[in-house]
């Protein structure tokens, strides 16, 4: 892109969840109009963007008149097709580029890529047929296989004790293509998230420590308490991965820090991550307006954090009971509710988050987890 996309232009956004939600709020808080494209309506994105276009990603004459309306696009879901980005990009600017997309969108060339830039993963193997999966050797468990595309928050996966699970996990996942990884022992899981400018300038959040249970993000806090060696590792990891895809806009990079204390990157998302909404309480810059700045040609901002931070996730379990308690958890101290406007509270499904700031990460996590807690707590009769 040659001139910035100024304030007063139209950002277009493939994908209508929680993340384009809040990339469309820091948007129009800039000034930007947003268009929102996906098949579904009334959605998290939409109820917040100026105009919602409801199509099927295959729909590549819906695309086309999407791409010719708005100045850049970018996306918050990352298995767009490859048709439809290439679609978009006869008509206007993309990023992250599809290139970055194609990289990150499936295990395999995801994990390739960094192996050929010299970044430690997890160690693993391709496997493309049952045959493929059932040689492999006893000392490869405790493993986990994985989709090797379409994959998220745990879904498409099994862990793998014993010889005797291969089959059924492979029946379970019903794919063409997976990988076997090897079952990591690990103290601690991380994230870095990474901003980059069309200048080549980089921001960094983190690392942030994550706690997943059954698979999904459950709470992230920063400023970590990993050792200073460890931070600046991950940070430069995320640097080179930025640089050698040369994305514009914004990425995370997961790792595991290892038993032995070492670091492997685990996964990429090139976009703005859950455990970085934090970042929208506690920091100068958001994630949100980093990509907004990154994809419209924009200085980034700071990625200074102004205060230690919590964030739990909010799924539909909470509402199984009847509506949360809202007013215990909004009357302790620090706490900010986030939600994301969805209809259905399915269990497992993320329809908020809750960040608290304070004195100190512990405190911060403390009390975030009690705001949660407070939510189920009833109203007295
Ligand atoms: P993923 O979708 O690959 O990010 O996996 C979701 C979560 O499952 C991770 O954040 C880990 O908590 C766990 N997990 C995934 N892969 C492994 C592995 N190879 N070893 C141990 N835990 C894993």
């Amino acid at each position: 892109m040659s001139r910035a996309v100024l304030p007063g232009s139209t950002i277009g956004v493939l994908g209508s969840g929680q993340l384009g939600r809040m990339f469309t709020i820091a948007a129009r808080r800039l000034g930007y109009r947003v268009h929102v494209f996906s098949p579904d309506d009334d959605t998290p994105t939409g109820q917040v963007a100026d105009v919602e276009i409801q199509a099927s990603y295959d729909d590549l004459d819906a695309v086309a008149k999407f791409a010719q309306q708005v100045q850049v696009v970018t996306f918050e879901f990352e298995n767009v097709p490859v048709q439809t980005i290439n679609a978009v990009d006869r008509f206007t600017c993309i990023h992250p580029a599809g290139h970055v997309l194609h990289t990150t969108q499936q295990r395999i060339r995801e994990k390739s890529f960094l192996q050929s830039a010299g970044i430690p993963v997890t160690p693993f193997r391709a496997i493309s047929s049952l045959d493929e999966l059932k040689s492999v050797r006893n000392d490869e468990f405790p493993a986990v296989l994985k989709t090797a595309a379409w994959g998220y928050d745990g879904k498409g996966q099994a862990k793998i004790q014993s010889p005797g699970e291969l089959e059924p996990a492979w029946a379970a996942l019903n794919c063409n293509e997976a990988v076997l990884e090897r079952f990591v022992d690990f103290d601690c899981e991380l994230s870095i998230v990474a901003a980059r400018g069309h200048d080549g300038a980089v921001a960094f959040y983190g690392p942030i420590a994550n706690t997943h249970r059954n698979h999904i993000l459950d709470l992230s806090v920063t400023p970590s308490a990993l050792p200073p060696g460890i931070a600046k590792e991950a940070i430069e990891i995320a640097r080179t991965i930025l640089a050698k895809l040369e994305v514009i806009g914004v990425l995370c990079v997961e790792f595991f820090l290892t038993t032995g204390g070492r670091l492997l990157v685990n996964e990429l998302a090139p976009r703005p991550h859950n455990s970085g909404h934090l970042t929208i309480d506690a920091h100068t810059t958001c994630q949100f307006e980093q990509q907004v700045r990154a994809v419209c040609g924009m200085p980034l901002g700071a990625a200074t954090q102004l205060r230690p931070a919590a964030m739990v996730n909010l799924l539909g379990d909470l509402w199984q009971k009847g509506d949360p308690n809202w007013s215990e958890a909004l009357a302790m101290d620090g706490v900010k509710l986030h939600l994301y406007g969805k209809r259905e509270a399915r269990v497992g499904r993320k329809m908020g988050h809750l960040t608290v700031l304070a004195d100190s990460p512990a405190e911060a996590a403390e009390r975030a987890l009690k705001a949660r807690l407070a939510l189920v707590s009833r109203a007295p009769v």
